[in-house]
């Protein structure tokens, strides 16, 4: 049996069946490309969902990373600690924010968020039963609080009733939103580009209304920016593509490019919300977490990501469209940025498995969208590969 074959069926005992697994081990990477237990290379397109940013074994935050391991991993939140505090001014510097918050992931970032906007109309009005709204669509985590504004069935089949209550209104539907509105709201959350609803980016006008809406009615405006933040759609924050600002907004994903971190940010209006005992964490923000976001940030700066995500994002559009022309079967393509899919007029999960044989990792979003959300650092000689291999993938599928 092959290395990667065993450690698959030993997995396949001991693992919990929350997932329907690729037959594949990852065991090392490097810049864009990874390697199997079995010494095959792969062009990684996915980076393990919208996180490994900078590439794999990227030095600089690989030295932050051994450096703060030999001074200290975990205090708690009882104390300061400097990597922490270091992370969260640079948070603050570059998205003109308040307060952060860290937290262990997406889902704990979105929790926050809620009880950020539900404490916030608690303190206006303690007696009213509040709810938020929420996008059709949406994909918010798969803790109870962010399960209960996630609007798609598929992660909420039985698991209702869901803890918090959400009313869904369509994405880019500011009239939808409106009718929905009512005394109980207490905030409208949003991804300011849905990732795994299908990679649909906002309308400016949408986002603009909502902003009006929350004003008019002294509600909280939430952005889920954990998978489109961080650079990924050729801004650090996508919402400063639209010039539409957030009461509070989600991060996680790339923000710690491999950690286990996540954060909420607050405004100056949304920071007086929680206060001492309101909300905590044991491991959130911890030294170990906040070294790498602090050394992201760093290295976005130093090396200019964003601007180069703006460069190569515009390329992979192009060649996509190009892709796009040669088959009927592909209906749409949409996306920012580094964050881009493709439409079939088929389910994509065989395409996704095959191009994984032809060494290209590549992962769907909804049923019919291949999505791609590579490293940052992918050159333009990157993409040329990945159509490369993906023009043959979608070939010997049958796809035309
Ligand atoms: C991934 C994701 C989350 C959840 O993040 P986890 O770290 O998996 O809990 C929340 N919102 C969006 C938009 C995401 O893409």
């Amino acid at each position: 049996m092959s290395n990667m074959q065993d450690i698959i069926t030993r997995g396949d005992k001991v693992l919990l069946k929350t997932y329907n697994r690729f037959p594949v081990v990852f065991e090392k990477g490097d810049g864009v490309y990874l390697e199997d237990s079995d010494g095959k290379r792969y062009l990684d397109f996915a980076a393990g969902i919208a996180v490994f940013a900078l590439g794999y074994n990227n030095k600089a935050y690989n030295d932050a990373l051994k450096d703060q391991i030999d001074r200290i991993l975990h205090t708690s939140n009882l104390y300061y600690n400097r990597p922490s505090v270091e992370a969260a001014e640079k948070i603050i510097r570059t998205s003109g924010m308040s307060r952060v918050f860290f937290t262990n992931s997406g889902t704990e970032a979105i929790e926050g968020a809620l009880k950020v906007a539900r404490k916030y109309a608690w303190m206006k009005d303690p007696t009213v039963d509040y709810e938020f709204i929420s996008m059709n669509h949406s994909f918010h985590g798969r803790s109870q609080g962010s399960l209960s504004v996630t609007g798609n069935a598929h992660y909420q089949d039985g698991f209702v009733p869901v803890q918090m209550r959400a009313v869904f209104a369509d994405f880019n539907d500011l009239s939808d939103v409106r009718a929905k509105i009512t005394d109980r709201t207490c905030g409208i959350i949003c991804e300011v580009v849905q990732g795994e609803g299908g990679i649909h980016p906002a309308e400016r006008e949408f986002l603009q209304g909502l902003r009006e809406i929350c004003d008019e009615k002294d509600i909280l405006l939430i952005f889920d920016e954990v998978q489109c933040g961080m650079g990924r759609c050729g801004a650090l924050y996508a919402h400063d593509l639209y010039g539409v600002k957030p009461d509070v907004m989600a991060l996680a994903k790339a923000l710690g490019c491999g950690v286990p971190v996540g954060a909420f940010v607050t405004n100056e209006k949304a920071s007086h919300a929680l206060v001492p005992g309101d909300h905590g964490t044991t491991y959130g923000g911890n030294p170990f977490v906040t070294a790498a976001v602090s050394k992201v940030f760093d290295i976005y700066e130093s090396e200019g990501i964003v601007e180069h995500v703006h460069e190569v994002g515009a390329y992979l559009y192009d060649q996509l469209e190009l892709l796009k022309n040669n088959y009927s079967q592909i209906i749409d393509h949409r996306g920012l940025g580094l964050m881009q899919g493709i439409e079939l007029d088929t389910p994509a999960a065989p395409f996704i498995s095959k191009a994984l044989e032809n060494g290209l990792v590549i992962i769907s979003a909804g049923t019919n969208i291949i999505r791609f959300v590579p490293p940052l650092v992918i050159t333009k000689e990157d993409v040329d590969q990945m159509i490369l291999i993906l023009d043959k993938t979608l070939k010997e599928n049958g796809l035309h």
